[in-house]
């Protein structure tokens, strides 16, 4: 049976005990799934195991889920715009592939709500540095410059990077964090409040 997505939003407090998460802090690194911690600080995590959910929190930044059609193997990612830019969605794909001897094509994704383009944008350094290292990597659709400021698309990025690497059958929530109100960390900045309540999609592998 296919892995069953849902959204919800918690405060980081009230997740139950029983579900497996992680923190995102090393974006750029990935974990297997270690049954003695509960809690990982990595940018994905990779879960080969039946009957236990498992978490992911973003609040703005593009959460993805990848699970195989045959395997209880359930891949979670948080994408900033880093990561979006490095293409860790490929890498983990290649990563798969070669331990697991997986092909890309067997796995299903689910891109869950981010921010938008009008609202995901810099200006200054800020914006020049981030535009020029998407066009580093080939991603030069991801950016758009309005005015004085670079707007990233993140989630549009992720999705053509699935489709690159093989995976055709993408879902993509049209929820926007920003837009659509739920937890936003750039929303949060504009009206001076730090977000502490993330979005979280729940998978039961
Ligand atoms: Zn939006």
């Amino acid at each position: 049976m296919p892995p069953q997505i849902k959204i919800n939003v918690y405060t980081s407090d009230k997740l139950a005990a029983n579900i497996y998460t992680f923190q995102a802090k090393n974006h750029y690194c990935l974990k297997n799934f270690n049954s003695k911690l509960k809690s990982q600080r990595a940018g994905g995590l990779i879960i080969y195991r039946a009957n236990c959910t498992v978490a992911l929190q973003t609040a703005d930044c593009v959460p993805l889920i990848l699970s195989h059609r045959q395997e209880p193997l359930v891949i979670v990612l948080h994408l900033d715009w880093l990561g979006t830019a490095i293409n860790l969605t490929q890498k983990t794909l290649n990563h798969l592939t070669r331990k697991y001897r997986l092909k890309a094509e067997d796995f299903r994704a689910f891109i869950g709500p981010s921010i938008c383009q009008k609202y995901y944008s810099n200006r200054g350094w800020k914006g020049r540095l981030k535009s020029l290292i998407f066009k580093f990597f080939g991603w030069n659709t991801a950016v758009a410059k309005i005015a004085n400021r670079w707007h990233f698309a993140l989630a549009a990025t992720v999705k053509q990077q699935l489709l690159l690497s093989g995976v055709s059958d993408v879902t993509q929530s049209n929820q926007c964090t920003y837009c659509d109100n739920l937890p936003s960390k750039r929303r949060g900045k504009q009206n001076g409040q730090q977000v502490i309540t993330e979005v979280t999609l729940t998978c039961n592998v």
